[in-house]
C-alpha cells in the first residue's frame, strides 16, 4: 500500500486551499496500483502544481504527484526526438539538452512545468502565432486509463484520444512517457527588438504588422492607464541569433532572488504598481538586444517563489483570448471594467495567436490572448472575473482553463464547443469517472 499523506493544496495562486490525500508513486507500477485501492473515491495527477487555480487539485478525492516518474528514455541526436517520463520538467531537458544543442519548439512563460502538464493543457509560448501549440511537438505518449491498460496515442493510433488527452486536464488518464520533438539551435541568445506602442490599437496593429517577420511576440500591458493611453504596452519581438554562439548554450543563473515569506497584504498597490510600470515603460521602450533565452521565455523564474508576493490570501490569474476582429474592443471593455473595478494588475501580458488546433479543450484559438494577476479578495474578485466572463463571451473568445478558478458551468460550455465529444471520449474510457478535479466537477464537465 503506498503511503499517502492529507493536505491543504491549492494552484499556483495559492487561493482557495482544499484538503486532499496526495500520493506520490516511483514508478508506472506504483502508480498503476492507486487505480485499485477501495479508499480512493477519485484521482488526478499532478506535476510542478503551476496551474494557477483548481485544474491540478482534486479536493476530497486524491490529488497523485508524477514529479518522481521523471527519467529520460532516449534521444537521437540526428532527428532531435527525445522519450521522457512525465515528470521530467522543462528545466531539466533544457539542462540536459541546451548544452547539446537543442530547444523545446514551444515552450510557456515559465520552464518550471511538467511535459505532462505541458501536454494537459497544451500549453503555448511567444510563437503560437507561427508555431501552435505544444502539442505540435508531441509525437506520442503513454496513457494509463482508469482500467490499467496503458495506450500509446498519437494521430495515427488512438488519435480520438490523443486529441481528448492533449489539452484534457489530466481527466483521461495517467500521461506516462511522451515522445517529443525537440528544435536545434546554435546560439542561445535571441535578438530582441523593443517597440513602444502609446495605447492598445498600436500594440495590436503592431503584432499584426510584425507577425511575418518575428517568430516570438509578446507584450508587456500597462494596465494603470486609461483613456487615449490606454493599454498602452511595451512589444518585445524577438527571433534566433542570426550568428553561431555555442558558448551561450547553456542555462543561464539560478534564481537570482527569492520571496522568502508571504509579503503582506496590499503590498502591491496601484502606487507600487504604477511606479513599477512608469519605470518599465521608460527603461525597456525602444531599441533591439541580443537575450539570453532563459531571460526573454522565462523571466518570472528568475525570482523563486514569487506567488508570494500577493500574501497569503493569494492572487488568481486570468486569461483569456479573444477573435482579431474583437480584440480591441472587448479587451478595451475588461481594461476599462479593471480600472472602473480599482483592481490593479500587476503583471499583464498580450500575445498573439494563431489558428485553433484539434485538442478539444485546448485553449489557442486565432486572435489575442491578455493574462492579468489580480489579488485574490473573495468574493468581490469573483463577481468581476465572472462579469468579464460575459464580456469575453459576447465577442467570441474563452477563457484559459489552466489559470481559470471562477468560471461558471453555462459559459464554460458555450466557450468550449467541443466539450460534448470530450465528454464522449471520457465516458468510454473512464465510465465511473475515476478521473476527476476540482476544476471538473466545479464546470460539470462529467455532466451531460
Ligand atoms: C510563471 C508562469 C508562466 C506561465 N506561462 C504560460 C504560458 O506562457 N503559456 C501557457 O500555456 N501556460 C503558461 N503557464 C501555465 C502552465 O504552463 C500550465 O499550467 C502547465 O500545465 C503547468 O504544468 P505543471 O507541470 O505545473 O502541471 P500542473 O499545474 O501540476 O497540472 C496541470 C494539469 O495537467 C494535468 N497533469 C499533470 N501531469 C499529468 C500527467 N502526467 N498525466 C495526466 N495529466 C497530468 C493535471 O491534472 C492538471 O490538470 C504559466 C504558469 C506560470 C506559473
Amino acid at each position: 500500500m503506498l503511503r499517502s499523506v492529507t493536505a491543504e493544496i491549492s494552484g499556483w495562486g495559492n487561493h482557495s486551499r482544499q484538503t486532499s490525500e496526495i500520493y506520490r508513486p516511483e514508478s508506472a507500477t506504483e502508480t498503476e496500483q492507486l487505480l485499485t485501492y477501495d479508499r480512493i473515491s477519485s484521482l488526478l495527477a499532478r506535476g510542478l502544481g503551476r496551474s494557477y487555480g483548481d485544474s491540478a487539485v482534486n479536493g476530497d478525492g486524491a490529488t497523485v504527484l508524477l514529479t518522481h516518474l521523471n527519467r529520460f528514455l532516449s534521444f537521437d541526436p540526428e532527428t532531435g526526438v527525445l522519450e521522457c517520463e512525465a515528470g521530467v520538467s522543462l528545466a531539466h531537458i533544457l539542462q540536459t539538452f541546451l548544452p547539446r544543442g537543442f530547444f523545446l519548439p514551444v515552450t510557456p512563460g515559465t520552464k518550471h512545468v511538467t511535459v505532462g502538464g505541458a501536454v494537459a493543457n497544451d500549453v503555448h509560448g511567444k510563437n503560437h502565432h507561427r508555431d501552435g501549440a505544444f502539442s505540435n511537438c508531441i509525437i506520442s505518449f503513454r496513457l494509463m486509463l482508469a482500467s490499467g491498460e496503458i495506450l500509446t496515442c498519437s494521430r495515427e493510433s488512438h488519435p480520438y484520444l490523443f486529441w481528448a488527452t492533449v489539452g484534457g486536464i489530466g481527466l483521461t488518464g495517467f500521461i506516462l512517457t511522451v515522445r517529443l520533438r525537440l528544435v536545434r539551435i546554435h546560439s542561445a541568445l535571441f535578438s530582441v527588438k523593443y517597440l513602444r506602442a502609446r495605447n492598445l490599437d498600436e500594440a495590436l496593429e503592431m503584432f499584426t504588422t510584425t507577425e511575418k517577420e518575428y517568430q516570438y511576440s509578446v507584450a508587456w500591458i500597462d494596465c494603470l492607464k486609461g483613456g487615449r493611453s490606454l493599454g498602452r504596452s511595451v512589444l518585445m519581438l524577438g527571433n534566433p541569433a542570426p550568428d553561431p554562439a555555442p558558448e551561450t548554450l547553456k542555462p543561464s543563473r539560478n534564481p537570482f532572488l527569492r520571496i522568502p515569506f508571504y509579503l503582506p497584504a496590499g503590498t502591491l498597490n496601484s502606487a507600487t504598481i504604477g511606479a513599477f510600470n512608469e519605470v518599465y515603460f521608460r527603461r525597456h521602450g525602444s531599441g533591439q538586444r541580443l537575450v539570453h533565452l532563459e531571460s526573454f521565455f522565462y523571466p518570472l523564474d528568475a525570482i523563486l517563489d514569487w506567488n508570494r508576493m500577493y500574501g497569503r490570501s493569494g492572487f488568481v490569474q486570468y486569461q483569456v483570448v479573444l477573435p482579431p476582429e474583437t480584440s480591441l474592443r472587448g479587451m478595451t471593455r475588461i481594461l476599462e471594467m479593471l480600472s472602473a473595478a480599482r483592481a490593479s494588475s500587476f503583471l499583464a501580458v498580450l500575445k498573439s495567436l494563431g489558428p485553433e488546433g484539434q485538442g478539444l479543450l485546448s485553449f489557442p484559438k486565432r486572435g489575442f490572448t491578455l493574462a492579468l494577476d489580480l489579488p485574490f479578495r473573495g468574493p468581490e474578485v469573483e463577481a468581476l472575473l465572472n462579469r468579464l466572463d460575459g464580456v469575453v463571451l459576447e465577442n467570441g473568445g474563452r477563457v484559459y482553463l489552466a489559470k481559470d478558478s471562477v468560471l461558471k458551468r453555462d459559459v464554460f460550455r458555450e466557450m468550449y464547443p467541443r466539450l460534448g465529444q470530450f465528454q464522449e471520449i471520457k465516458s468510454h474510457v473512464d465510465p465511473n469517472h475515476l478521473f476527476s478535479s476540482s476544476m471538473a466537477r466545479r464546470l460539470g464537465i462529467m455532466e451531460a
